[in-house]
């Protein structure tokens, strides 16, 4: 596998330095053919704003040879241009074919696409192309009404349902109290996009489990970026994401840039590799999680990827703590008292934030403001203050933006 990847590596940088006009100046000098897995740490990364200010540098192609064209959903600034060969797409579509694969779905599979084919998304045509390889059949219903989505499911009897995982949990409520209990319904598996299901431990989320119960199907976590065009997928063990090694390098850095062994929190790097339009070389992903390098259950012996923890600008210093958003909510989630919560992070100084966290409780749990706040001091080493709020208050607040995903951490460092 490692001999492989480096062969791979070496053809991917000279790609990128003999087509890549940015590449060619940033990788001047580096011999690809002497690159190895270990000395690619020595090679500079590639972050979202040199991949935003000098977008036309990147492209490894002539015109003639780009079919697709999508913006990368960039959390900071404008979004950039992510331009895609056939060959691009042929490599995405084998990508997600897998991924499908390793989490069950078969040709047999019949799946409704609940997220958007177009407004220059990559996501739903991905998917699309993917199960299409696969041989299942699609239902592209895109971003359509809750009705319209539940007479599908009435109709057609999909056995897999892709979507955001509050959406799904709309759905399946609304199903529920219009057509059919979707326990009963021909869904068995949810391919879940966009929000995490797991606990750092790898344990199921409240919004996983209140899923599954739901729909009574398996729910699978997905982590894709369009701009290094991978996907990771959890298998039927459900224990991270894995890695295609023929499609991507995955690196884990702390907050200087040094590697990070397994299992430790840091920053995803990824190299993806076999890429044309515009590769990409330690592209720094703004997104932190740890790798996971035991065999899995499923046989596999590809690393895995953890949950995906925050981003990497998110990154909490309270005290001299450092603390991701997605460790508050699931030491949140595990405080059985707490039927629902929401997380505000402020700064008074640059040296150190402050969370406030706003919970409601259920009656009989005897869960007071100190409770909570001593049950996250011992799990996470923080101090943070507690307001204790009526449940529609809480619901309010998470959904009030109208988001589909339901938004339990808010960040108001840059403007107090
Ligand atoms: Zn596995």
């Amino acid at each position: 596998m490692a001999d492989v990847q480096q062969l791979l590596l070496r053809q991917h940088l000279a790609h990128c330095q003999l087509h890549s006009p940015y590449y060619s100046s940033v990788l001047a000098g580096i011999a690809s053919e002497q690159v190895t897995l270990e000395s690619l740490a020595d090679i500079p990364f590639t972050n979202k704003a040199d991949f935003s200010e000098r977008n036309a540098e990147f492209l490894a192609v002539p015109t003639e040879d780009v079919v697709d064209i999508v913006l990368s959903s960039g959390t900071t600034g404008a979004p950039s241009t992510v331009m895609y060969t056939e060959r691009d797409l042929q490599r995405l579509a084998y990508n997600e074919a897998l991924s499908f694969a390793a989490c069950g779905v078969t040709n047999k599979d019949t799946a409704l696409l609940t997220c958007t084919l177009d407004r220059c998304f990559v996501a739903g045509l991905a998917y699309q192309i993917g199960l299409r390889q696969l041989g299942a059949a699609v239902i592209r219903n895109g971003a359509s009404t809750l009705l319209s989505h539940c007479d599908l499911i009435h109709r057609l009897k999909p056995t897999v349902v892709v979507g955001v995982p509050t959406f799904l949990r709309k759905l399946g409520l609304f199903l529920k109290e219009n057509y059919l209990d979707p326990a009963d319904s021909s869904v068995r598996r949810l391919i879940c996009i966009g929000e995490p299901l797991r606990e750092t431990d790898l344990s199921p989320l409240k919004l996983g489990s209140e899923l599954e119960a739901l729909w009574q199907a398996e729910a699978f976590s997905t982590y894709a970026s369009s701009e290094t065009v991978s996907t990771f997928c959890e298998c039927t063990a459900r224990c991270g994401g894995h890695l295609l090694p023929e499609l991507a390098i995955v690196e884990i850095v702390d907050a200087a840039g040094n590697r990070l062994p397994a299992g430790t929190h840091g920053e995803v790097i990824l190299t993806p590799l076999q890429c044309e339009g515009m590769p990409l070389v330690r592209f720094k992903t703004g997104d932190v999680s740890f790798l996971i390098e035991e065999p899995c259950a499923c046989g596999r012996i590809t690393p895995r990827l953890g949950p995906i923890l925050g981003r990497h600008s998110q990154m909490i210093k309270t005290k001299g703590t450092t603390v991701y958003p997605l460790s508050i909510l699931s030491a949140l989630n595990s405080i059985a008292g707490i039927s629902d919560y929401y997380v505000v992070a402020t700064s008074k100084d640059r040296l150190s934030d402050h969370l406030t966290v706003h919970a409601a409780v259920c009656d009989g749990h005897g869960c007071s403001s100190e409770f909570i706040a001593e049950q996250l001091q011992a799990r996470l080493r923080v101090k943070t203050r507690i307001i204790i709020e009526p449940e529609t208050a809480i619901a309010q607040q998470i959904f009030g933006s109208g988001s589909r995903k339901a938004v339990r951490f808010i960040d108001r460092r840059n403007n107090s």
